[in-house]
């Protein structure tokens, strides 16, 4: 028993001395490597949010020509201004995701809805 006890004792010792933890370099080296996904990671990720944003104001923008083609079918003829289509034909007016400064406006003659912020609806 005490034989078992010290052999294990000596092993345990033993396994805590032939243990080595990481030197400088190395852990100097992970931190590079991981730096280096990060740095390559936000550029992407930021690119895809705003390619994310751009695509929700362009869906903004035909749904609202949708409402405003639904209001001419109905009312045979186009409507004053984007604020007419309230309630009736959408229920509130979207804000656009990229600029919440900018505002959706109708061509008067052809209806098609655009953002002030630059995007515009393919035709
Ligand atoms: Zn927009």
């Amino acid at each position: 028993m005490f034989y078992r006890m010290s052999r294990a004792m000596k092993s345990e010792k033993g396994f805590l001395k032939s243990e080595k933890g990481f030197t400088l370099v190395e852990l100097m080296v992970v931190v590079i490597i991981i730096g280096i996904l990060v740095a390559i990671a936000i550029p992407v990720y930021n690119n895809v949010s705003k390619n994310a944003a751009e695509k929700a104001c362009l869906a903004n923008q035909r749904t609202l020509s949708g409402a405003v083609q639904q209001y001419r079918t109905v009312e045979g003829a186009l409507p004053a201004s984007l604020e007419t289509l309230a309630s009736d034909y959408v229920v509130e007016k979207p804000i656009c995701p990229v600029d919440s400064t900018a505002t959706y406006s109708m061509d008067a003659t052809t209806g098609l809805v655009t953002c002030t912020h630059g995007t515009t609806p393919p035709e």
